[in-house]
């Protein structure tokens, strides 16, 4: 027990880790292009927050919040999720007071007690971006842009963006009461756990994977035939947002997602080659949000896309990701009597701006350009000898084994310049 991390969780090592800078280094650089600023939310809250936010009868409140009582009493979540803290950080600090839509971006990891399996994790990081206090439909065009934007860039093919509206309270009352008639005929084809929600959250069951569910929602009613005219309006400006910019999607009446806050837009971006999990981002508008978190009437619009399916789908699509782990230089010591110096000059390259190691082993002079060879140095400078009286070292290109002297205090100028 003591030897493996918990379930659900995992290590990231620095190999893996590079390959997940240089995608948050392609993240913060679209977020900087299109204007969202980062917020770093805690990474527990109050349990009640999530509980408003996100709504009792979801998956994530019923069954997945990590809870736990404090040592002062309070009833404490790591975060499932990250669009609930930065509404609650929006009204905070009053940011609604300033020029509005605050447009923020996150990235950090998130908590859920979910079941394991490939692509799905206890601990796993998103991304997500929020714009809050915009109504007009070009935001949600915008956040949607922003992910085809970011895929393009990191070179993801293949991705699906599914498209569809669910209105707001008061249209999506009347759907919800048609759609309740429907599912209550057909009672005896539903599943156990939609059987025991229709009654709480019908909308629910049209996102159930089971079978007899899924051709039981083929012919249901559909949101899109109930949205009233500021609903409908809102929908076919954003997809005619959409149309201008190229960005293609699919319209998918059962997309309805497992939060309680949409309203209006929702959408999700899925690959098939990711098995049963196929969602990497999954987004919408929730005008009632931040209201419902006891601020004023604020609309807003968000996604979040998850970095770990993110890493996966590039790695089996095959794109290469451009990782620097590598020293440019490896110090090796003649001698042990060198080690010192090899220590020494190793910290003149590093505080120089190069990428420098050296072998800790007190190794012989093979064994350490074995190790440099390893390590993919492109040079290895050896320190000692005759050289060293003369105050010079000696240059090995790793590559064609061709070996210089130079001068010492010339090394950094002549390895900047080659
Ligand atoms: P959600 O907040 O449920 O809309 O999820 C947004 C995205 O986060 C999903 O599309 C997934 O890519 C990712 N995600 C959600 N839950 C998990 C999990 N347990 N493990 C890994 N990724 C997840």
């Amino acid at each position: 027990m003591l030897t493996t991390a918990p379930r659900g969780t995992r290590d990231i090592l620095p190999e893996e880790a590079a390959k997940w800078q240089y995608v948050e280094e392609v993240i913060r650089d679209c977020c900087r292009l299109y204007g969202y600023g980062e917020i770093r939310p805690p990474l527990f809250e109050h349990t009640e927050l999530f509980q408003r936010s996100v709504g009792e009868a979801t998956d994530i409140v019923e069954k997945e919040m990590y809870t736990f009582i404090d040592r002062g009493g309070r009833s404490i979540t790591l975060r499932p999720e990250a669009t609930a803290s930065t509404v609650r950080a929006y009204l905070e600090h009053n940011l609604h007071a300033g020029p509005q839509p605050v447009k923020l971006y996150y990235m950090g990891p998130m908590f859920r007690y979910d079941r394991p399996q490939a692509g799905r994790y206890r601990q796993f990081s998103q991304f997500g971006v929020e714009a809050i206090g915009a109504q007009d439909p070009s935001v949600d065009a915008e956040v949607i842009t922003l992910v085809l934007d970011l895929c393009t860039r990191l070179g993801l093919k293949d991705l699906v963006v599914e498209l569809n509206s669910i209105g707001c309270p008061k249209c999506r009352q009347e759907y919800r009461q048609a759609l309740l008639e429907y599912l209550s005929e057909h009672k005896n084809k539903l599943c156990k756990t939609c059987l025991s929600r229709i009654e709480r959250n019908p909308l629910r069951v049209l996102d159930c994977k089971e079978e007899g569910c899924r051709a039981l929602t083929a012919a249901a009613p559909q949101m899109l035939e109930y949205l009233c005219s500021e609903c409908a309006e809102h929908f076919k400006t954003l997809q005619q947002c959409l149309h201008a910019v190229g960005a293609k999607y699919e319209l998918n009446p059962a997309l309805v997602r497992g939060l309680d806050y949409y309203t209006k837009t929702v959408f999700e971006v899925t690959w098939s080659g990711l098995g049963a999990q196929t969602a990497i981002c999954g987004g919408g508008r929730y005008d009632g949000l931040v209201q419902e978190c006891g601020g004023p009437p604020t609309p807003g619009v968000g996604f979040a896309m998850g970095l770990d399916r993110l890493l996966i789908a590039l790695e089996q699509m095959g794109i290469s990701i451009p990782t620097v782990n590598k020293p440019t230089v490896y110090v090796a010591a003649l001698t042990n009597a060198d080690n010192k110096d090899a220590f020494a000059l190793l910290t003149i390259l590093r505080r120089a701006g190069i990428a420098a190691d050296k072998d800790y082993r007190q190794a012989s002079l093979r064994a350490q350009l074995k190790a440099a060879n390893r390590s993919g140095a492109k040079w290895t400078v050896i320190v000692g000898g005759e050289e060293k009286k003369r105050g010079a070292v000696v240059i090995r290109d790793m590559e064609t084994g061709e070996q210089t002297e130079v001068p010492q205090d010339q090394l950094v100028s002549i390895l900047k310049s080659s």
